[in-house]
Order: C-alpha cells, then structure tokens, then sequence
C-alpha cells in the first residue's frame, strides 16, 4: 500500500505521508458506537485494538517547509510499546526525501503523545528538539493545558514532547486563528482538547487533527470517547463539513491507515467521502 502521496496548490507543494502506526482500543476510537456497529467497519485485533496510521502533513514553499504533525516519536519504555504497538514514526522522514533539519517550522493539532512526541528525541539521556532548526508553533490555551494536566488528561499530554521545546525557546505561542505562515490558517475547534486547532491552507485543503481521525469517522455520531468535549466536536464537525462542501475543500486525515483524501459530501442524509486518489 502507498505511505505517500503528493499535491500541488496554488503555491506549495503538499506531502501526505504515513511514517508508521500505533494502536488504540478501538471501543475509545468510537465512544458510544457500540462495537457490533463500528466492528464492521473498522476490525480490532484480539486485544480490542484498532491499528491507526501516524500520518504528517508537509507543506513546501520557496520560504518555509512547514512539518503539521510529528507523530508518535520514538521515546517509547516497554510497558508503553506493549500497549501501543508503535511501529515505525519520524524517522521515517529520511525515507521520504526529507531530512528532520531541513524542516523550518512543526506546528500540531494538540499535544497529545500521537500528535507530538514526534517533535523530541531522546540522545544520551537527554531530550532533545527532533528538528533541530525549526520554530514550534503552538495554541497557546492547547500548550496551558498540556502544561497543567490533570487525573484524566496527563495519560495523553507528556511533558518531555514539548517542555524541551521550551527550554530552548523553540516554542511560539499562537494566541488566536490566524496565518500562522503566510497561506496557512489554524482555526480553533476545541472538542478533542480545549485548544484544538485543524489547519487550512490556501482555502482549499484542510488537515482534520483528530476532530476526524480517520475517514471512517466521518459520519457525525462516530466520536472518539478520547473527547474532552464531545459535543463541542459535533458542533464544530458540521461548521467545518458545511465550510468544507461551499468551498470544495480537499481534506485530510492524521491516523487514516490508507491515506484517503477527497471532499465531503452528503449521501442519504449522512456526510461521507468522496475519494480521490
Ligand atoms: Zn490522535
């Protein structure tokens, strides 16, 4: 199977590339689904775990290559590789004709270890920025609340995926939906985490985080149980699809294991994808 595609804009070149895998309870990936239903569509090994995809997004212009999501990274103690399955991450960068110290900014939806831990390594005993000249552009309320994890939350929120970033000052804090590089806007969506940000580029492409984690859950009840805010997620999921649809956005996914992508539309009622390839 591909674990890379490319597409052109009006001025970048984008690369969708899946640089490993991981797995999670496949019941917490579809909330209240009951597993009779989301079974049929998505198998689960003997464990109850579905395989999820590690996937990045690059975007290349003459003046920046911009990193969206580092994945799961490689700082893994064994008790965490037992129960998550890693397998590959941004190491895998190589592979893909790009060098971790060529990539001039990383930026993420949210904190949570399978979206940043990608964004450290681990050398000697001592944590380190994976990109080493790269600035991190960071939601600031996602980074407060990474920062001050509680009882539920400190289980996906790890410090050493963005505390080295800030002790040597790699981090700048984005305060509210803006470009955060010219042609690249985050909008604020919250749901998942409070600061949970998707990324839209030119307009015309949009990298979902894990307000839809993959394509299969695009259909509006299919919300992770991961979900801070769950209702949040539903309100902004049909916002986002209705944007979508008036400006036929081409989108993207962060754990979708086949790399799809297309445009949302509305079949019987219910919002699905129409894939290109
Ligand atoms: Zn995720």
């Amino acid at each position: 199977m591909k674990n890379f595609k490319k597409f052109l804009s009006k001025n970048f070149e984008i690369y969708y590339i899946k640089t490993g895998t991981f797995k999670l309870d496949g019941g917490a990936m579809f909330g209240t689904v009951p597993k009779v239903i989301w079974n049929r569509i998505y198998p689960c090994d003997n464990n109850n775990r579905i395989t999820l995809s590690q996937n990045s997004l690059i975007v290349v212009s003459e003046d920046f290559k911009l990193l969206i999501e580092p994945g799961c990274g490689n700082k893994w103690n064994e008790r965490r590789k037992k129960i998550f399955e890693f397998e590959g991450g941004i190491a895998n960068l190589k592979n893909f004709g790009f060098s971790p110290d060529e990539i001039t900014h990383v930026s993420f939806t949210h904190l949570h270890f399978d979206h940043a831990g990608g964004a450290t390594e681990l050398i000697n005993g001592d944590l380190k920025p994976f990109f080493k000249n790269a600035e991190y552009l960071i939601r600031k309320e996602e980074l407060e609340d990474a920062i001050n994890s509680n009882e539920r939350t400190k289980a996906s929120y790890l410090k050493e995926d963005f505390m080295p970033l800030i002790k040597v000052q790699k981090v700048k804090e984005i305060e509210k939906d803006c470009e955060i590089l010219p042609g690249i806007k985050i909008i604020k969506t919250g749901g998942h985490t409070r600061g949970h940000v998707v990324f839209l580029i030119e307009d015309k492409i949009l990298f979902f985080g894990d307000l839809v984690p993959t394509a299969k859950h695009i259909h509006l009840p299919y919300i992770m149980a991961y979900d801070n805010l769950p209702l949040e997620t539903l309100e902004k999921r049909k916002e986002i699809y209705r944007m979508c649809m008036e400006k036929e956005i081409q989108i993207f996914f962060p754990h979708d294991t086949e790399l799809k992508t297309g445009y949302i539309i509305q079949k019987e009622g219910k919002y699905t994808l129409k894939e290109i390839e």
